[in-house]
């Protein structure tokens, strides 16, 4: 805690994880006899860096950028960055942490690690967004590389500023080096299906938790909270496999729309107005919107938190178990607090943690980096499936994991051991490096 002071979200992340470990030091020794576990906690690399930047009036803006890479044992770093005003250090290791251990569950080759910075992109102009990107590129680019580290999106990183990252890498490098991000566009390297995985995956995994039970989402009334890109295409997907989700948010308040909500309106309103989320209730009649509302309070039987760390907390969790609610899969990075994870286990809810149930979006982006590597561009439907086997796999591997490890049922536990043990292993390997 000494170390790494202050880091309040970071040692969240990390508590979590040891929490689940005991096991697995009794069943091998040698995981503490070599200190894996602090060499994990420990960032391979940090980089922290000034970015100043020209606003429209001509005015000098400096902000903070991160690149935190974090473990290097399975493939060369990967995670997003994001750009969002209370980016810190902890935050950004916090995200790193996690990352790791998504990437191992996922069994492709990539290593784990994160980025961004406090740049807040709200009411910021298309130029602002552009220089802001090259200058931050300007610094990050000699760190960067198909074979060391692959940034990607993430809150407040969509396509546009991929777009201006990798034109100024390429500017700087020349080079062109389709690997070095994911997530781009897909007239220059980017790979169908990516925007879509994280949500997708997410939903995907709810479905096969579901099935465990001898359920599914059909019929089902879901909340989705958020109405980025993740919280989008979870209702997409959703919506698509029966269910009905009725209420979606942003960081001003939440949409209720009995009816269901309308996907392609919040995709108009989010991603070609850029407009906040309380224009829908303009537009449908069905629909109210309420600033500042809590959206957990709305009943329903499949909850997916696809917004932000600590969204969901003890309170929200016994609100969401005293209305019905069956099964929560965390599209966001640690959506739910400590309590609140407890509660949903001790209720018996099916509860898909984050690393797991998120993973779909970086599992899509090495298959977007495979495609790069051979010069491929694969279709839709093949790239879906994909993603879908990928999923199925990581909740099979989740679950039988939890079993071996006495606690069926448990995927929090599930997937903290089986992302280690991946990890541990090619370390030990690897040697004290
Ligand atoms: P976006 O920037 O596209 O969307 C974020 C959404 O969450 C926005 O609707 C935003 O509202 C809302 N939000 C942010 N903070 C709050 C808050 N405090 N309360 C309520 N709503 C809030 O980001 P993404 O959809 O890409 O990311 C969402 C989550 O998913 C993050 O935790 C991210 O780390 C995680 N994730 C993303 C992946 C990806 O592929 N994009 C992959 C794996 C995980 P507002 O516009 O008002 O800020």
């Amino acid at each position: 805690l000494q170390r790494n002071s202050g880091e309040t979200e970071f040692h969240q992340a990390v508590h979590e994880v040891l929490e689940s470990l005991g096991p697995v030091i009794v069943k091998y020794p040698e995981v503490a006899d070599r200190k894996i576990i602090q060499l994990l906690c420990e960032p391979e690399r940090q980089i922290v860096f000034r970015v100043p930047w020209q606003d429209d009036q001509g005015r000098t803006q400096i902000n903070r950028a991160f690149r935190v890479e974090f473990n290097s044992a399975l493939g060369p770093y990967k995670g997003g960055m994001r750009f969002h005003p209370s980016v810190y250090l902890g935050i950004i290791k916090f995200l790193g942490f996690e990352q790791i251990l998504k990437n191992a569950l996922t069994g492709m080759p990539i290593g784990g690690g994160k980025g961004g910075s406090d740049f807040d992109p709200k009411g910021r102009s298309d130029a602002e967004m552009m220089r802001f990107c090259q200058s931050l590129m300007t610094e990050l680019y000699r760190y960067l590389g198909e074979h060391t580290d692959v940034p990607a999106g993430d809150i407040g990183v969509g396509q546009r500023e991929i777009g201006y990252l990798f034109g100024q890498y390429k500017r700087i490098t020349n080079r062109y080096e389709s690997g070095v991000l994911t997530g781009k566009g897909l007239d220059w390297g980017g790979s169908r299906a990516r925007t879509e995985a994280t949500g997708f995956g997410t939903v995907f995994f709810t479905e096969e938790m579901l099935k465990v039970r001898g359920d599914s989402l059909e019929g089902k009334t879901c909340v989705v909270s958020g109405s980025g890109n993740v919280a989008i295409y979870a209702m997409q997907k959703a919506t698509s496999l029966g269910a009905k989700v009725v209420a979606c948010s942003d960081s001003n308040g939440i949409i209720h729309d009995k009816q269901g909500i309308d996907v392609d309106l919040v995709k108009r309103i989010k991603e070609i107005d850029r407009a906040r989320i309380s224009v829908y209730a303009d537009e449908k009649p069905s629909a109210s919107y309420q600033a500042n509302g809590n959206i957990w309070e709305i009943p329903c039987h499949v909850a997916l938190p696809c917004a932000t760390q600590n969204e969901l907390n003890g309170r929200d969790a016994k609100a969401l178990v005293g209305n019905g609610c069956i099964a929560v899969a965390e599209g966001a990075n640690m959506p739910s607090t400590p309590e609140a994870v407890r509660l949903f286990l001790e209720a018996g809810v099916a509860f898909g943690p984050g690393k797991a149930a998120n993973a779909g979006g970086v599992a899509t982006s090495a298959l977007e980096m495979q495609q790069n590597a051979s010069r491929d561009s694969w279709s839709f439907e093949h790239t879906e499936q994909r993603l879908h086997q990928i999923m199925v796999g990581i909740h099979q591997t989740c679950h039988d994991t939890a079993e071996e490890f006495g606690c069926p049922g448990n995927y929090v536990t599930g997937a903290n051991i089986a992302g280690f043990l991946k990890v541990s292993r090619a370390m030990l390997a690897m040697g004290v490096v």
